[in-house]
């Protein structure tokens, strides 16, 4: 019975790695359930046997059967909304009747979803949907993976929070790109993407997906005389709350704070559709109570929709790295979230049949997460004689026919001579995860394709000075520095090399996990799908992939190739670094950053030869710090480091 348990702990935690952390699952579903089952079932009639590290406590993942009503104890509110300077000076006008010195305080409005967290004597134990207000869905399992929940607070305390869960851009980015890669239909909007992962039966994947929150009510009865203290008690008690928030006097002042935050939405790492102004003395909250549908005291200001009307001119299909075709319609330009946005995405030929889009038609544009222009769907109404939309039987780039597998909504090109593909391939190689070769962009790698001077990524380091200067546009600075990066690029550790042939499954950590292992590239190609589906962390659909992508001759050429050229196959754990203005640099990253993102800044710093530490120390010699920057700001100062800002960085 024990060695039972200990068995089928360790396969679960194994597949539910494979499954979360590397996303190749080397067993089904249905069989992973069966053992799970199995396993809870042996817990239940052994309790005494239960393992520290068994996947039916928090880590991994659980399949859910299904949500339970949870019956909130104190029912959630909608809020009024306000479009216009006139709706919100009617609202002033009706506080000020009763409260005359009222004030305000006015909140982001996160575009996610309400929460609601109960905890008992510190401990969360209930995390629940808004549903109507009066009844929602006990979703606890899944907000447990929402990484910047508090499981447990500093003090015992009985007390039940509000808050928004919500998708940071990035992360809707990734999810996306991540779906089109495989062929599923994308997300709309990072609220969508928001709801359909706390909806998850798979709660491994909620906590994937990388999920966040803003807490800003305390709905249980409080100590707090105001929302700002309500806000500072939140954010002692260990939730995150939004630290955008403005105090003011007046509706003016109120409306300040709007066109501020208007002005820099589309900067803002997460989606907002208003402004929440809310009186901020909670006695005179209490004062004016509720209509049957909201609270008096609170107004939301939404801002205008971001959606245009757009005629759709042409559409082009192309075709990415690994065969999958994209269609983007050429539109009229409108202006939309601040740019002028003429192209948009229509997802998949699925996405066309069902909204029935076709060329010539007026269509509703948006910006999905206020990011990538979409089409939303057609304006009937301005329709002529638009015929259907013609699709594509055969590949834009190389002309071969398309597939349309069942089970995906994409369409396929798969021919591996395929130019378009080839293209993006040599793009993925010299992209910054991959081979980080700077200056290789698309229009580079077009030239040298169109001037048959690269067939395959081998061929990028036969490429000399000259070449590159027979090219149309490149002037001798850029080709010699070009030059330089990729021969720098030849001392790259192997896991960069292999992450950049693009085999299919294999990703920049996976091909970590297998260089750490194997060491060389040759080793690595000579392995057996079993000596690769051992290792931990890796499943047996990146063996397979493996497997077959090093049997064939023609990648056994490119090795042999690339090796004779003199890039390194070998793990090294090194990025090679060109004589980096900030080499041998021990920096530190601080505060919120407006323009770039973290890992971004990080990147850069890195491409410069820095060395990049979480924390500020005596070897420090650099910290960059945005605004908010708390405790590592102090200790730079005190420890008299030099501190710079984002726009030092980015001017390097
Ligand atoms: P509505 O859905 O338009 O009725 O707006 C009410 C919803 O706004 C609430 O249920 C919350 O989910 C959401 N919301 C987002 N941010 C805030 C905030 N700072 N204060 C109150 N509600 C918010
Ligand atoms: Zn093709």
């Amino acid at each position: 019975m024990k060695t039972r348990i200990n068995e089928l702990v360790e396969l679960l935690n194994r597949y539910a790695d494979e499954y979360y952390r590397l996303d190749s699952p080397s067993v089904s579903d249905a069989d992973y359930d069966r053992l799970y089952r199995e396993l809870v079932d042996l817990e239940t009639a052994h309790p005494e046997l239960i393992l520290p590290n068994s996947p039916t406590h928090r880590v991994g993942g659980k399949i859910l059967d299904g949500f339970e009503k949870y019956t909130h104890i104190y029912p959630l509110y909608s809020l009024q909304d306000a479009f216009s300077l006139e709706e919100l000076q009617t609202f002033d006008e009706r506080v000020r009747k009763e409260f005359p010195h009222a004030t305000y305080i006015c909140e982001l409005k996160i575009d996610g979803l309400s929460i609601s967290l109960t905890y008992e004597a510190g401990r969360l134990v209930v995390g629940a949907t808004r549903g109507d207000g009066n009844v929602g869905e006990n979703i606890t399992e899944n907000l447990k993976r929402v990484k910047d929940i508090p499981l447990t607070l500093p003090e015992p305390l009985d007390i039940t929070v509000r808050g928004e869960c919500y998708m940071p851009k990035a992360s809707f980015e990734r999810v996306n790109l991540e779906r089109q890669e495989k062929g599923e239909a994308e997300f709309a909007n990072p609220r969508n993407a928001a709801a359909g992962t706390l909806r998850q039966l798979d709660t491994g994947v909620v906590a994937q997906r990388g999920l966040s929150t803003f807490l800003y009510q305390e709905a249980s009865p409080t100590d707090a005389s105001s929302q700002s203290q309500v806000l500072a008690e939140l954010d002692r008690l260990g939730f995150t709350t939004n630290h955008d928030y403005a105090l003011a006097d007046s509706i003016s002042e109120v409306w300040n704070f709007i066109e501020s935050i208007a002005a820099k939405r589309n900067e803002l790492p997460y989606e907002i559709d208003g402004i929440v102004i809310k009186v901020n003395d909670l006695a005179i909250q209490e004062e004016l109570g509720f209509t049957v549908k909201a609270p008096r005291w609170a107004v939301a200001y939404k801002f205008p929709a971001e959606e245009k009307e757009a005629e759709i001119l042409s559409v082009d299909w192309t075709v990415g790295r690994t065969g999958v075709v994209t269609p983007t319609a050429n539109l009229t330009p409108v202006q939309l979230a601040g740019t002028t946005v003429s192209r948009a995405t229509l997802h998949n030929v699925d996405y066309i049949a069902e909204k029935d889009i076709r060329i010539g038609d007026t269509v509703i544009v948006y910006k999905a997460g206020d990011i990538i222009p979409a089409v939303l769907r057609v304006v009937e109404e301005k329709r002529d004689q638009q015929e259907v939309m013609p699709i594509p039987v055969d590949c834009p780039s190389c002309a071969s026919p398309l597939m349309h597998y069942e089970d995906e909504v994409a369409l396929r090109c798969i021919n591996p001579h395929c130019p378009s593909q080839i293209m993006n391939r040599l793009e993925h190689f010299a992209s910054r995860d991959a081979m980080n070769i700077a200056g290789l962009g698309t229009s580079i790698v077009e030239k040298l394709f169109k001037a048959g001077l690269v067939k395959d990524v081998a061929d990028i380091y036969q490429i000399t000075v000259d070449d590159l200067l027979k090219l149309e546009g490149i002037k001798e600075k850029s080709a010699a520095k070009l030059y330089q990066a990729i021969q720098t690029s030849k001392e790259n550790s192997a896991e960069k090399l292999l992450f950049g042939l693009g085999i299919r499954h294999v990703g920049s950590k996976a091909s970590k996990i297998l260089l750490e292992k194997f060491v060389s590239l040759e080793n690595l190609a000579r392995a057996s799908a079993e000596d690769i589906a051992q290792i931990e962390g890796l499943g047996r659909v990146i063996a397979k992939s493996l497997v077959s992508y090093f049997a064939s001759q023609g990648v056994q050429e490119l090795l042999a190739e690339l090796k004779s050229a003199g890039v390194n196959l070998v793990y090294t754990g090194q990025v090679a670094v060109e004589d980096g203005l900030l080499s041998g640099m021990t920096v530190v990253l601080t505060g919120k950053l407006e323009r770039l993102k973290r890992s971004e800044a990080k990147a850069k710093l890195e491409s410069l030869g820095a060395n990049v530490a979480g924390s500020v120390s005596k070897k420090t010699n650099l910290v960059v710090a945005g605004s908010d920057a708390g405790s590592k700001l102090t200790k730079a100062q005190e420890l008299g480091i030099e501190v710079k800002d984002e726009a030092w960085l980015e001017s390097l």
